[in-house]
């Protein structure tokens, strides 16, 4: 059935509810009115201050400027994540934002390193590794193969965003919705208001985080649970002082006994949490682990967080479509859920912007498309657990003998049996990440590429080491990450 949408209603003002506000007010503008309903008694998550590359276009789109942005979030640059105790306790490694090296590809790259026996991780080959072990950061320019993301205060940039959003045209309503009325065709006609306000709308955005108001609650979406592959289903977070001058431009992940803790560098504090599975940890004893690794005092109480991981069956429904938490959640392992935002907002507006009333083909592509990408990005955060050599707690022995997706395992036997990086499409994940995490859990495929005979050992050892010789000396000349920072913010 077509359905016109002159007036859409947003429903949430966390990150997805402002992102997609100020999206569709700066895209729309003169052809839709947009209007935002946020509860001031409901809060936003707060949480989620790690980002992909992805987050710069977002924000070259709607025309924010970089210096500005990192003053108003406290924002830091971030060139990717140190991985440490996932292949085994006192292992790490770097994912980060670039190739690893280029003889003739990087998977020719991995061959040499293996055949020469070349010293030190495969990461010393890599331009935004070697930096983040140092401590460097510098911008890419167009010569540069590399990207990089932010880490940034999360209420601090709905509050931007927010700002913009309303600048643009999009409207803000206070009110705590107590009832969703529905149209004679099962979609939505208007929020009912606890002050008895009617908000009216033909097509809804469900930006209501976890509890998923409308898609979730009203049209009882159900619920496709993943926690058999990723059964992490909460967390506590606590952010802490931040010590010394040093910020250190990448995120770190650390293996725990029943989960995970990340370490968010800002300018003003260092964002720590724990995730975990209540199934394999008890819910203290996760808290105490937390609290004995801040590296400074806490600024707050620590806050539980819980959730299931998976998404709803359906994305767009009628006329609901769900963004962020109310369509779904993976774990914050590769700082995935605000991409997920971006890429919901991205296929809503190609749907907006057609320029024809939506269908049951816009919805259905828009569907299927979001259902991959929550599939992909599934498998790409499964690929850090099931690699693991761990077998010292109950959550590592689970997770290296599980029943892994079809598609994952697919994806690996390619890798072990002929050292293929295969690619589906709406990946998430490019192949330079498959290989940062086969390389960095020591996944490495049985047999050799034949092409590699062609060059001989001194001469893919020579090329090994002037490359590392290379990016030792650039890198050195870089200046320190709060160093450069302090420019930017200046
Ligand atoms: C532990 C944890 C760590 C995370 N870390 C990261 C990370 O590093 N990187 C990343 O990309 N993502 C991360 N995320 C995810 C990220 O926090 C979210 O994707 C993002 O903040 C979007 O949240 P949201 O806007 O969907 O929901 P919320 O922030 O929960 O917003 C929900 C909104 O709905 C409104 N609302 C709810 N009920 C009502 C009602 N009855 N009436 C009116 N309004 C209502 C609320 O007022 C609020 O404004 C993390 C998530 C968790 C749980």
């Amino acid at each position: 059935m077509s359905q016109k949408f002159d007036r859409i209603v947003v429903v949430g003002g966390g990150s997805a509810g402002w992102m997609t506000a100020a999206v569709l007010a700066t895209g729309l503008k003169g052809r839709a009115t947009v209007e935002l309903v946020e509860a001031e008694d409901v809060g936003i998550i707060g949480v989620g201050e790690a980002t992909l590359p992805g987050i710069r276009n977002f924000n070259q789109s709607l025309g924010i400027d970089e210096a500005e942005f990192l003053r108003a979030t406290n924002g830091s640059f971030k060139l990717g994540i140190r991985f440490c105790d996932w292949l085994e306790v006192g292992q790490d490694y770097f994912h980060t934002f670039g190739p690893l090296g280029n003889l003739s590809g990087s998977q020719a790259l991995w061959g040499q390193h293996r055949r020469v026996k070349q010293d030190g991780p495969l990461g010393l080959q890599c331009v935004p590794t070697v930096m983040a072990m140092k401590g460097r950061f510098k911008r890419p320019d167009e010569r540069s193969q590399f990207n990089y993301a932010y880490h940034f205060d999360a209420t601090q940039y709905v509050a931007f965003l927010r700002r913009l959003a309303m600048q643009r045209g999009a409207r803000h309503t206070v009110g705590h919705i107590v009832d969703v009325p529905r149209r004679a065709d099962g979609g939505v006609a208007a929020l009912q208001l606890a002050d008895g306000r009617r908000i009216e709308g033909d097509l809804f955005i469900d930006c209501s985080g976890f509890r998923s108001l409308l898609l979730g609650g009203a049209l009882a979406e159900p619920f496709v649970d993943f926690s058999h592959w990723l059964p992490v289903d909460a967390a506590w977070a606590c952010p802490c002082e931040r010590s010394g001058e040093e910020i250190l431009p990448y995120t770190v992940a650390t293996a725990l006994e029943g989960g995970w803790a990340w370490r968010i560098p800002l300018q003003n504090r260092t964002g720590h949490g724990h995730v975990f599975s209540s199934r394999f940890i008890d819910v203290e004893r996760a808290r105490d682990q937390l609290m004995a690794r801040l590296d400074g005092k806490a600024l707050a109480e620590p806050r539980l967080l819980r959730f299931t991981t998976g998404h709803r069956r359906r994305f767009w429904v009628h006329n609901v479509v769900a963004i962020g938490l109310s369509s779904g959640f993976l774990e914050p392992l590769e700082s995935t859920s605000i991409y997920l935002i971006q890429d919901g907002i991205g296929r809503l507006m190609a749907a907006l912007l057609a320029g024809r009333p939506l269908s049951d083909s816009d919805r259905a592509t828009f569907n299927i498309g979001s259902t991959r990408r929550y599939e992909r990005t599934r498998d790409f955060v499964i690929q850090h657990y099931c690699l693991t050599r761990r077998r010292d707690s109950e959550l590592w022995r689970h997770v290296s003998t599980m029943e892994l997706p079809e598609t994952l395992a697919f994806k690996l036997e390619l890798w072990r049996r002929f050292g293929v990086l295969h690619a589906y499409d709406e990946e998430c994940a490019d192949a330079n990440s498959w290989l940062a995490i086969h390389a960095g859990m020591e996944h490495w495929p049985d047999r050799e590429d034949p092409v590699l005979a062609e060059i001989s050992r001194e001469r893919a050892q020579q090329a090994l080491q002037g490359r590392r010789a290379a990016i030792a000396a650039s890198v050195e000349h870089m200046p320190a990450h709060h160093v450069l920072l302090k420019q930017v913010l200046s």
